[in-house]
């Protein structure tokens, strides 16, 4: 089979990173919470990437040409589960149970769950995991593309540069990495605790060809990935400058949205910012959150 991406709508991409954030706010509501912040930020990414530049197939899953997404960041879990199960490849039901016991859905992904390429979590291993897909892509033939989120404070593990060196190297440019740039790690400030700007001249340093961008704009997002690669015989890396919590203007921001368990009061004011946002036909906004950047 040809696998054939599929144009979606600017409106269309809209309700589905709604509708994305709002099951990852309702999996964060249930009494064992969930990693909130980190997954509210990529929301634009994952939505892009699965409803419109990747060519996958949820009837298909294992169809040999079919592009490949890693969550680097694997914490970030119930963010890309939730993308799955609007995406189509597992009944969006099963997110209630998301960390019960004997439930697939775990708090970092494995690949009993469909759609999950890879076990992640391992913080720094992902870029080379997707170093490798591309590499077989090359050696095999095929016309697919991988594709790998990490976050910013994922930057200051050796092995992402390892495998930054590597994919040059070897001319991988149908390899493309996202940087999650909210700005915070778990316990704070990337810039505090180990920094890692300039993120987009480091990236350059080593021989990727580097886009920017805001990160909780999906056409923006949208555009710079489906155009990868953007130099011949390069690896690309995004930088998506985001916002930890987007969308949830309380925790926005805040290096206390990393892990949280709403109370069904906060679940009832999350659930009403969102419904608010998506009346009015828009993605979280800067002044949605305390802090945070959106800008190039
Ligand atoms: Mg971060």
């Amino acid at each position: 089979m040809t696998l054939t991406t599929d144009p979606t709508t600017l409106d269309e991409l809209h309700t589905r990173a709604s509708n994305i954030r709002r099951r990852i706010v309702d999996i964060c509501a249930n009494p064992q919470g969930g990693h909130l912040g980190g997954s509210l930020s990529l929301v634009e990414v994952l939505t892009a990437l699965y409803f419109d530049v990747m060519r996958v197939d949820p009837a298909l899953p294992a169809d040999p040409d079919r592009d490949i997404f890693l969550l680097s960041k694997g914490h970030a879990a119930i963010g890309l589960y939730c993308t799955l199960a609007e995406r189509g490849y597992f009944d969006a039901e099963e997110l209630a149970h998301y960390a019960e016991t004997g439930s697939r859905l775990m708090g970092h992904p494995t690949r009993d769950v469909p759609g999950v390429e890879m076990p992640t979590g391992s913080l720094g291993h992902g870029p080379a995991l997707a170093l490798g897909f591309a590499l077989a892509a090359k050696l095999s033939g095929s016309p697919r593309k991988t594709y790998v989120a990490l976050g910013d404070g994922e930057m200051q593990e050796g092995s992402v540069w390892e495998a930054a060196m590597g994919a040059v190297g070897l001319r991988l440019d149908n390899l493309v990495a996202v940087v999650d740039r909210n700005g915070l790690q778990l316990t704070g400030d990337t810039e505090e605790i180990c920094p890692v700007e300039p993120v987009a001249a480091r990236w350059r340093s080593f021989g990727w060809a580097v886009r920017e961008v805001p990160g909780q704009d999906v056409a923006r997002v949208r555009e710079a990935l489906a155009s990868a690669p953007w130099e011949p015989g390069c690896p690309s890396v995004l930088v998506a400058r985001t916002t930890k919590g987007a969308g949830v203007p309380f925790v926005a921001g805040k290096p206390n949205s990393h892990y949280v368990a709403f109370g069904e009061r906060q679940h009832a004011r999350a659930l009403s910012a969102l419904r608010r946002a998506a009346e009015q036909g828009r993605a979280p906004r800067r002044t949605d959150a305390a802090g945070g950047g959106a800008d190039d």
